[in-house]
């Protein structure tokens, strides 16, 4: 497939080959892997090497060869990181999709990828034999405990554990994510083996890991949160993973002072401070929290400091070009930003022409380096829509930077209201909105308006008994907002709709409210 010639491919070209090898280079065979809540090793990177060795025997010997696509919708388990490496080694293309995705949707990545190989849930198999029907694609199963058809063919066969790699270039896909965008036909994003490691080395230098650090991790592994930033930095830094199925607050805090790294979306912090129980003494051991996916409130960034004396880390980063930004993990992290530019991540702010705009004015950001992927898969015509002539990536979010060079993601593109010809970010609104008292937070949709065009509308989640209601929100707004800005009607809802990555889903509210107003 026809891509632009990037920045970001031609400094890839330079890389090291496979992901895996770079990262195996690098891993003490005795150490821990995958530790127990009691801190026993249950799995060594020994063992990481060994299986992934032995599964990458087993997937060849199934006819699988480079390049041919791997749909992966299971629970979260050890075996199925075993999997996801022994993808890597073998140079096929790992496919995690969300085990959220129903049967229709899946239906359209079946349809898109064309996977020789799809592993599910044993409860999916019946719905997958059906769907695969007629294709030249295998199904295995793999259950949340990693037991299924797929370990019990491994361990009934002899394969060996030692593996050669095919030939693998920098630029070759290692993985398809697909978009997690909240709205349109998912897009599947070609990450490639030199993207994958150019970042995972960036961040493991940025975030200063170190020996002895410990992962918590609690995100689901078919996201790029989960599967790269957190389990790749881990494997990098040969460090042992705490791997729960899931984010319980009472475990986590339960499990924070045998870690040293938790990586958490907002709402995990949110429900950490609701929870109770989060203090100094629990996060002894506690190196370094990240935030990212959505955004972090100012709010949330103090009060976990004032419970835990720890200043989350903001990052910033998409499916498509893995990180691009981080608050520093020695020196100032800025509430409300997301840092700046990691190294050898190029940002730019430019406006609607493309010209790159002054310090502090908000416009579209757009980023170069070799995290940015190679475009997307059987979507070339797309792919070099969202590329600039110079190689930068369009990222859709719309930031600003201040003086420091940190950079605040004021919104989605698409996410922009145009109410009576005037540009409205929802972000700023929110913002004001969520420093109201009593107001828990906040999201701003822009409806169809036959005056307006579109209607700005403020959807509202407050505490218990707080004396709100759409007059005063209204009259709030208007005291410290020119008034194409302020909301036309306001509503007061128990929780926002958020996706698994803790995002607003906006197109929900949006179809909701447009139906009602
Ligand atoms: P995904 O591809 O699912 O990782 O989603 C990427 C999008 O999530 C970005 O384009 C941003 O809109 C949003 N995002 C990620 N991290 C942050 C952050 N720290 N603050 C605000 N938005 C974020």
């Amino acid at each position: 497939m026809q891509q632009p010639q990037t920045p970001a491919n031609t400094n890839a070209a330079s890389a090291a080959g496979n992901f895996y090898d770079a990262l195996q280079q690098r891993f003490a065979s005795g150490t821990t892997f995958i530790q127990a809540a009691n801190g026993a090793a249950l799995h060594t990177y020994a063992d990481l090497h060994h299986r992934s060795g032995q599964y990458a025997n087993y997937l060849t010997g199934l006819g699988l060869r480079p390049g041919d696509r791997v749909i992966v919708q299971v629970e979260k388990s050890a075996e199925c990181l075993f999997v996801y490496f022994a993808c890597l080694r073998a140079g096929l293309i790992y496919l995690p999709l969300n085990t959220a995705y129903q049967q229709e949707e899946i239906e359209y990545f079946v349809r898109n990828a064309e996977p020789s190989l799809v592993i599910c849930s044993p409860a999916a198999q019946a719905s997958f034999t059906h769907r695969l029907a007629g294709r030249d694609c295998r199904l295995a199963t793999l259950d949340a405990d990693g037991r299924g058809s797929l370990a019990t063919d491994l361990d009934s066969g002899d394969y060996l554990p030692a593996f050669n790699s095919p030939p693998t270039q920098p630029d070759t896909t290692a993985v398809i994510l697909y978009t997690s965008g909240t709205t349109g036909q998912p897009k599947g994003a070609m990450v490639s083996h030199g993207n994958l490691l150019a970042n995972t080395s960036t961040l493991h230098q940025a975030w200063d890991w170190q020996a002895g650090d410990v992962l918590l991790h609690t995100l689901p592994v078919f996201h790029i949160h989960g599967l790269f930033v957190a389990t790749h930095l881990a494997v990098y830094n040969a460090s042992p993973i705490i791997l729960l199925p899931g984010f319980d607050p009472a475990e986590v805090i339960s499990l924070l002072p045998a870690a040293t790294v938790y990586m958490g979306v907002p709402t995990h912090y949110v429900r950490l401070l609701k929870h109770g129980g989060l203090t100094t003494t629990v996060c002894r051991n506690m190196r370094l929290f990240t935030s990212g996916s959505a955004p972090l409130l100012p709010q949330t960034f103090d009060a976990f400091a004032a419970a835990t004396g720890q200043h989350i880390v903001e990052r910033y980063g998409m499916t498509e070009t893995g990180m691009n930004t981080s608050n520093p993990v020695h020196g100032e992290r800025k509430p409300g930003t997301v840092g700046p530019a990691l190294p050898s991540v190029t940002t730019r702010i430019v406006d609607a022409r493309g010209q790159v705009l002054p310090r502090g004015s908000a416009g579209e950001l757009q980023v170069r380096g070799a995290n940015v992927f190679k475009g997307y898969w059987r979507m070339p015509a797309k792919t070099l829509e969202e590329f600039t002539a110079d190689g930068f990536f369009k990222t859709g979010d719309v930031a600003a930077e201040d003086q420091d060079g940190y950079i605040a993601i004021v919104g989605r593109n698409k996410d922009m209201i145009i109410s009576g010809g005037l540009n409205v970010y929802p972000k700023e609104l929110e913002t004001l909105l969520d420093k109201l008292p009593g107001v828990t937070e906040s999201a701003v949709i822009g409806l169809p308006d036959s005056d307006f065009g579109e209607a700005v509308t403020a959807i509202m989640v407050t505490v218990e008994g707080a004396d709100l209601d759409e007059a005063r929100v209204i009259q709030y707004m208007k005291q410290h907002l020119a008034n194409f800005k302020v909301a036309k009607s306001v509503h007061f809802v128990a929780a926002l709709p958020r996706n698994t990555m803790g995002k607003v889903q906006k197109n929900l509210l949006r179809e909701q409210y447009g139906r009602v107003v």
